[in-house]
């Protein structure tokens, strides 16, 4: 994932496809850091490696394929349960509401949210955090929103923290208080957003508990003035912004793009004139076709169209109870090709580099590059393409998060 020169910021149009593939390639790490990537016989040559050889671990590699560890940068790990009511509903045909009013949808999951302790909750994140591992991804962006009382959020936050503070990987909390209106503040939604601007969000500023400020801006959900309105208290707060757009309707992104979001995720539908306002900035335009997928819509987000206009896109797997539980980046690479058309290369620089931009770390993750993490993914396949095309299995044989390996899957 070499940068291709000439280019600076995240990928986009046909650098999208340069992975810079190594062949017989080795990579040396120390401290934490990649500190050269070449081929095997020139890093045999490296005389600070032939010094050091006796305390060098080694790990072979031959006949594997060998990435920059994933980063999934939109992810919901802080729930309880799965979400069976919401699955079967679905499968026999039920709409949003009906399924809402049979006891599932967002709001089912916040009362166990709301009841877990804190160690509960962060031993659950800590799991997938770990599950996440084992399927290639070495950073992960991750959520709150199924507490939505100021209580509960900050509380899913330090769960996070505490989580991230275990696992070697890397973790980017976000506060997602803005993820529905809560049923005690029903017809009162503006009561509700006053409590995320001048609770939650100072509040998770000032502990440092989040990096970024999330509102899922769709019909049922926030309107554009509200997420305006929240991202302007995360601007005051020092937070940067991200938003879920575009799901479930057309929503114009002009009003939000002065907030210089990070990200832009879903985006099933968007304005020919977003696309190309989108096309000039570094903002990403993250897709995850896991919800798309779960959920059985027949239209996936328009890649091809994105991609050709020049916008940055990413790909992450919005691993969630209720609209996309998986937590493998290969399964939302895979979607990407078969479903939205993007060429295995491209979805493997949409779920590394531009994951990367996606949550402001493009500096050190995202590319096996001298300086950057040492978080690195190996896959036993002979060629970049089987990842995407074995579908439904996980071909992750190895992980290397900071420069820690664990123990081989
Ligand atoms: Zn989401």
């Amino acid at each position: 994932m070499r940068a291709p020169s000439l280019s600076p910021g995240p990928r986009r149009g046909s650098a999208l496809k340069e992975l810079g593939v190594i062949e017989n390639g080795a990579v040396l790490c120390a401290g934490g850091k990649i500190v050269s990537v070449g081929t095997t016989k020139d890093a045999l040559r490296d005389p600070w490696l032939k010094k050091q050889r006796k305390g060098i671990v080694e790990i072979d590699c031959s006949g594997k394929v060998v990435l920059p560890g994933f980063v999934d940068s939109h992810t919901h790990p802080v729930f309880v349960n799965p979400r069976l009511v919401d699955f079967e509903k679905r499968i026999e045909g039920a709409s949003y509401p009906e399924i809402a009013a049979a006891g599932g949808g967002i709001r089912s999951s916040l009362e166990a949210v709301r009841k877990a302790s804190k160690s509960c909750l962060s031993e659950k994140v800590l799991n997938e955090f770990c599950a996440m591992a084992r399927h290639g991804t070495t950073t992960a962006e991750a959520k709150s929103g199924y507490g939505l009382t100021v209580e509960s959020e900050l509380k899913s936050l330090e769960a996070i923290r505490e989580a991230a503070l275990r696992w070697p990987g890397t973790v980017v909390p976000t506060l997602l208080g803005a993820h529905v209106v809560p049923k005690e503040f029903q017809g009162r939604s503006q009561k509700y957003v006053e409590i995320v601007c001048v609770k939650m969000i100072p509040q998770a500023a000032r502990r440092k508990l989040a990096q970024f400020v999330d509102v899922f801006c769709d019909n049922g959900a926030f309107t554009p003035q509200e997420t305006e309105q929240i991202f302007a208290a995360a601007e005051a707060s020092g937070l940067p912004v991200r938003a879920h757009v575009g799901q479930l309707s057309e929503t114009a992104l002009e009003p939000f793009l002065r907030f210089h979001p990070a990200s832009l995720d879903h985006l099933d539908h968007i304005r020919e004139q977003d696309v190309a306002r989108l096309a000039k900035l570094d903002t990403v335009a993250t897709l995850v076709p896991g919800a798309n997928y779960f959920l059985g819509t027949r239209e996936y987000p328009d890649a091809r169209r994105l991609i050709a206009a020049g916008v940055a896109v990413a790909l992450a797997t919005d691993y969630n109870p209720g609209t996309s539980p998986t937590l493998s980046m290969p399964m939302a690479m895979s979607l990407g090709c078969t479903q939205m058309k993007m060429s295995p290369a491209e979805t493997i620089a949409a779920a590394t580099i531009n994951g990367a931009w996606a949550l402001g770390l493009s500096h050190r993750k995202g590319s096996i590059e001298p300086g950057k993490d040492a978080d690195l993914a190996g896959f036993g396949v002979s060629d970049y393409r089987e990842i995407p095309y074995w579908f439904g299995a996980n071909r992750c044989e190895l992980t290397v998060l900071g420069g820690i390996t664990p123990q081989p899957h």
